[in-house]
């Protein structure tokens, strides 16, 4: 490569590999070199990387229109925002273009709801290591302190309390009457692929019902058919009040999405909120086509069949590894939590699996393969890893047709 990181801010620690080109679940780099890939640009790419239609979509908008502003109708983005309310059971629809800004309008609603119950210093009640993203107030209602660090003061309006604990929930309401709303993540993605229990979400419902709060929840990660189900909250039968979504909304393209209903649905008055990009003719048709292809090739099913097979092939795997703490995971969010600090691995994988992981809390190996991918490549991503994580571990990738799960790992 000519040039270096050098001109880039250090925010990431970033792996030595650029790739120029993907197809489905495989990624190239500029030596032609093949690599398989089990995180999706983080829960992005869920229908592949070049996704023919996706491509078809982009290119036709652009030569239409890309943008002219939210001072005018936008067809795409009523279309999006009915196609989004109709899957989800919300009523209107705000967009952005990320996961944060997505979750910035959402605590923007519940402050609005707050105060229009006259309740002058509204509070937000979220989980330790829940995640919702790197703005200010976002940082703030993330449950994970060294993300926090150095960027104190921190916005104030948040209680924290466990995750999965409704007792907590039970004793803030007791202690803390100006809390307004709830913001929680049906699977805790980056606090290492922690799944709500349904009972957990239907007692959150419950909860904010009897005080009359907002159950916002963050699908960002885990909705989008990534669990199994169209949105994570959906397989405890709950409706929430508010709904954030991203990364997979747009396949890659950048789009974000705060949905609502009933007394949440109005909240916003004009001049209240906004986003000069937010909502673009060119995100929302894009949106559009993942939804389109979601739907024709009943993804979210198909992440709970490969789900299982994921899990299952991991359990086979690794189950008894001396290392392997616990498997966890729902759909194609998958996370196998290690009795040590593991971060290394994920140079590890590349450079000697060719296979792109990730790893959350320092411990935890995390798996977000394309919900496009086929069952051998699950497979393969089983293989990699167990034999990245034996202890013979040689240099060249796993051979997958040679090699089944169950002898990569004897
Ligand atoms: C990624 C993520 C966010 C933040 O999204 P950005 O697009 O990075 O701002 C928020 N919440 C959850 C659950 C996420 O996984």
């Amino acid at each position: 490569m000519q040039y270096h990181a050098s001109h880039l801010m250090r925010a990431y620690a970033r792996q030595p590999v650029s790739f120029v080109r993907g197809s489905g679940a495989r990624l190239w780099d500029a030596q032609g070199v093949e690599y398989l890939d089990a995180i999706a640009g983080i829960a992005v790419t869920s229908l592949g990387h070049a996704h023919p239609e996706i491509a078809a979509a982009i290119s036709e908008q652009a030569g239409l229109l890309l943008h002219t502003s939210n001072v005018f109708r936008i067809d795409w983005q009523e279309r999006l925002g009915a196609r989004l309310c109709a899957l989800t059971g919300m009523q209107k629809a705000f967009f952005c273009n990320s996961g944060a800004e997505a979750n910035e309008a959402a605590l923007k609603l519940a402050r609005l709801h707050g105060h229009r119950k006259q309740v002058a210093q509204p509070q937000i009640l979220v989980m330790e290591n829940g995640f919702h993203g790197r703005t200010l107030a976002t940082l703030s209602a993330t449950g994970n302190p060294a993300k926090q660090r150095g960027f104190e003061p921190l916005m104030p309006g948040f209680v924290r309390v466990p995750y999965s604990d409704l007792d907590a929930v039970r004793q803030a309401a007791a202690r803390w009457p100006d809390i307004v709303a709830v913001l929680v993540e049906p699977v805790q993605g980056e606090g290492g692929i922690r799944v709500a229990a349904a009972d957990y979400l239907r007692g959150l419902r419950a909860l904010c019902d009897q005080h009359d709060w907002l159950l916002m929840v963050d699908e960002i990660q885990a909705g989008m058919g990534r669990t199994g189900a169209w949105f994570g909250h959906q397989h405890a039968g709950i409706t929430p009040d508010v709904v954030t979504l991203a990364k997979a909304l747009g396949n890659g393209f950048p789009i974000g999405a705060c949905l609502a209903r009933g007394q949440a649905t109005d909240l916003f008055s004009p001049g209240q909120h906004g986003s000069t990009f937010g909502g673009n003719p060119l995100a929302c048709r894009v949106a559009c086509s993942v939804l389109d292809i979601m739907a024709r090739e009943n993804l979210p099913e198909r992440a709970a069949l490969l789900g299982t097979r994921l899990l299952d092939g991991l359990q086979r795997a690794l189950g008894s590894h001396p290392d392997v703490v616990a498997i966890r995971g729902q759909g194609l969010m998958a996370g196998i939590e290690l009795n040590r600090n593991c971060n290394e691995l994920v140079g590890r994988a590349l450079a000697e699996q060719h296979l792109l992981i990730t790893v959350t809390r320092d411990n935890t190996i995390r798996l977000l393969p394309p919900l496009v991918c086929d069952e051998a490549q699950i497979d393969d991503i089983v293989a990699r890893l167990a034999h990245l994580l034996s202890p013979t571990a040689s240099d060249g990738p796993a051979a997958p047709s040679e090699t089944t799960p169950q002898e990569a790992a004897a």
